[in-house]
């Protein structure tokens, strides 16, 4: 009998078989079978012995046995009811750790952390689907800015789909709304990426490691709610020059736009994906 070890393929499939459960497609579970891509997060996430982590989706809890040898507090946040006796079973020994049944979109830490004196200015972890990545950083950065000017999470490390880390850090001329949301707060940079067959079962994609750091002061502090939505404006028509698009949102003629946007020294050729974000907050002052 092999050491008990989570990232051990046959005891995974194992515990699986035993407990009646498969892997759930609309949970989005594909458990992480690899322990060098294992151990790359959990280095990646440099936790110390005074941190607070809070993990998304710990799954069987290869992840989260990992976070709890290494930090003071790990809460974890799993939706799928079924997997957790499973979960607690196989993290019974580590008293410094919290599960959650619920969906991280709800879970609100602020008032988890009311409750609950503990350090509150947690580090995330996570290996998530990669459809819960965008409203995920919406919830945990742009959300939390926009109603406390306040972000607690001190650094997001996630493991998704490969082309999801790609739109969240690229750069003028390949920017989109989910690089707007994760880059006016945070500065995010893909440590690696991770082949499909280190998970079980081997998804179709292959998924990379994103770390997100958020900034002191996010790029953009005023105004934030009209830079959204004329960020909005801008990407419903993003193939077209700014001129016409925010012509379109605003209701305002494409010469009205050209003219006022040359004023601030913005081309109004320019399509969206171009733009520096800085430049957002320059547009919203004039036309909002
Ligand atoms: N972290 C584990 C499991 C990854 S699979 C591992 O690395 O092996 C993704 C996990 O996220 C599953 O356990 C799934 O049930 C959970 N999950 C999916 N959507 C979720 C949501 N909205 N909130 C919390 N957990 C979620």
């Amino acid at each position: 009998m092999p050491e008990f070890n989570l990232t051990n393929l046959e005891q995974i499939k194992n515990q699986l078989f035993q407990e009646n459960l498969h892997a759930k497609k609309k949970f989005g579970q594909n458990f992480l079978v690899n322990e060098n891509t294992l151990n790359k997060i959990v280095e990646t996430a440099r936790i110390t012995k005074d941190d607070t982590i809070i993990e998304i989706g710990p799954g069987l809890g290869t992840l989260t046995i990992e976070l709890c040898k290494r930090a003071k507090h790990v809460i974890s946040v799993e939706k799928d009811k079924s997997i957790i006796p499973l979960l607690k079973k196989n993290t019974k020994q580590f008293p410094n750790l919290t599960i959650v049944n619920g969906d991280a979109l709800n879970f609100d830490p602020d008032h988890y952390f009311s409750k609950n004196p503990i350090n509150p200015n947690f580090k995330m972890v996570a290996n998530i689907p990669y459809y819960i990545t965008s409203p995920l950083i919406n919830h945990y950065l742009k959300d939390q800015y926009l109603k406390k000017q306040k972000i607690n999470v001190q650094s997001l490390t996630l493991l998704t789909q490969k082309e999801v880390a790609e739109k969240i850090s690229a750069t003028p001329s390949d920017l989109n709304i989910l690089a707007l949301n994760t880059q006016i707060f945070a500065n995010p940079q893909i440590i690696d990426f991770v082949p499909a067959n280190h998970f079980f079962p081997i998804p179709k994609v292959d998924s990379a490691i994103i770390h997100i750091a958020p900034l002191k002061t996010p790029i953009i502090t005023e105004n934030l709610t009209k830079v959204f939505q004329l960020i909005s404006f801008a990407f419903a028509q993003k193939r077209k020059m700014l001129s016409n698009s925010l012509s379109a949102g605003l209701h305002l003629d494409t010469f009205t736009i050209k003219e006022e946007l040359q004023k601030i020294n913005i081309d109004p050729n320019l399509r969206p994906e171009n733009l520096e974000i800085k430049n957002w907050e320059k547009i919203a002052k004039i036309f909002l």
